[in-house]
Order: C-alpha cells, then structure tokens, then sequence
C-alpha cells in the first residue's frame, strides 16, 4: 500500500475509498449470473445477438447479466459468491404432455427454483411472420421469463417487457418500468442477504 503523508490526504483517500466500496457495492447487488443451458442448439451467432437483446433490456433497470456455464446442482444451490443465480433453459419445443398448455407460451418460470424455460421454436414460429430479427425476439422472451424469476409473485402489465405478449412490430425497445426496476435490484439484493 502507498503511503500517505498528511492527513488531509488520508482523509480524501477514505473519502474517495468509501465512495468506490459504496458503487463496488451497488454495482455487486444488481449483478445476476445467468447459468445457459442450450438445448435448442442455438447457434452461437444468434445467441450473441439474444444475449445483447436481453443485455439492453436489463442495462436500464440497472441489472448486468453474467452469462455462465450450466451448472450440475439446482442454481437454489449455487456457490455463495455474493452473487444471485439463476437457470435459462433453451428448449427447441415445450414439453409434451402438459395438458393446460396454451398454444402460444413461449417460455415458462419457475420463481421458487430459479429457472425459467424459453421454447425457441415457437419463437421463431412467431418471428417468422413479422419483419423482426428472430434472434432479437429470442432476447425479448427470455428478458420477459428472467422478469418472472426477479419479480416474483407480479401479474403482467399492459406496457414494457412485462406485457404477455412480446412485441414483435415495435421498434421501440420495450424495458422494465421504473417501479420494476427498483423491485429487481431490492429482490437481488434481499436475495444476498438471505443467503
Ligand atoms: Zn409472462
């Protein structure tokens, strides 16, 4: 460590100290580690391209994305890093079998297990018929279901990325509303602290 010969410098560096370990800490709190597990095969062009979709429209309500390898232990079992966890799932159809499935979902969450599904062929099924890059939708719909894991227990909205339906003719980004954004970094940082 450098030393320090007045203290007045002492005092701006700890200042200066506590400001940087406050941001460290703001910045700490809203990180969420995404464990990927692509099932579907997206290839990784369009996969780069949904990840910068989901990236822009969680920048704003003030989260990073950390985007990691899947992991063998429910992510409700991650390691204890300070860090929230949660499981995406790339799957090229919805299972079969389920009986009370609408014929549009096109992902499902699971808030109690950290884990969300997206059912990539009904997306692009459903880009296929609009001017929109699908892997862009893909970025939405997976946006949409992380929203289900970091507000849990919250009905859909008629605005932003909380409608039911993704928006696939607008070209305006839909985003997290303000009120949302401030319930997901409370529920990261609520999510430190019980762990
Ligand atoms: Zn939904």
């Amino acid at each position: 460590m450098t030393r320090i010969s007045t203290m007045a410098r002492v005092g701006s560096l700890v200042a200066l100290l506590a400001a940087g370990v406050a941001r460290a800490a703001a910045a700490r709190d809203s990180v969420v580690v995404v464990h990927l597990e692509n099932h579907a095969r997206v290839p990784e062009r369009e996969w780069l391209t949904a990840e910068d979709e989901v990236e822009a429209v969680m920048r704003p309500a003030g989260v990073t994305v950390v985007w990691a390898a899947p992991l063998l232990r429910p992510v409700t079992a991650a390691p204890r890093d300070g860090r929230v966890h949660l499981a995406l799932s790339l799957l090229p159809a919805a299972p079969s079998g389920a009986t009370h499935q609408e014929g549009d979902v096109l992902g499902r969450a699971a808030p109690a297990y950290g884990r969300a599904w997206v059912f990539t062929s009904r997306v692009a099924d459903l880009s296929a018929r609009w001017p929109v890059d699908p892997a862009r939708v893909l970025g939405r719909v997976i946006a949409h279901e992380l929203g289900h894991l970091l507000l849990p227990g919250e009905p859909h909205t008629s605005e932003g990325i909380m409608r039911p339906h993704v928006a696939l003719g607008h070209t305006v980004r839909a985003g997290f509303s303000a009120a949302q954004s401030r319930r997901i970094r409370a529920t990261l940082a609520a999510r430190l602290v019980e762990r």
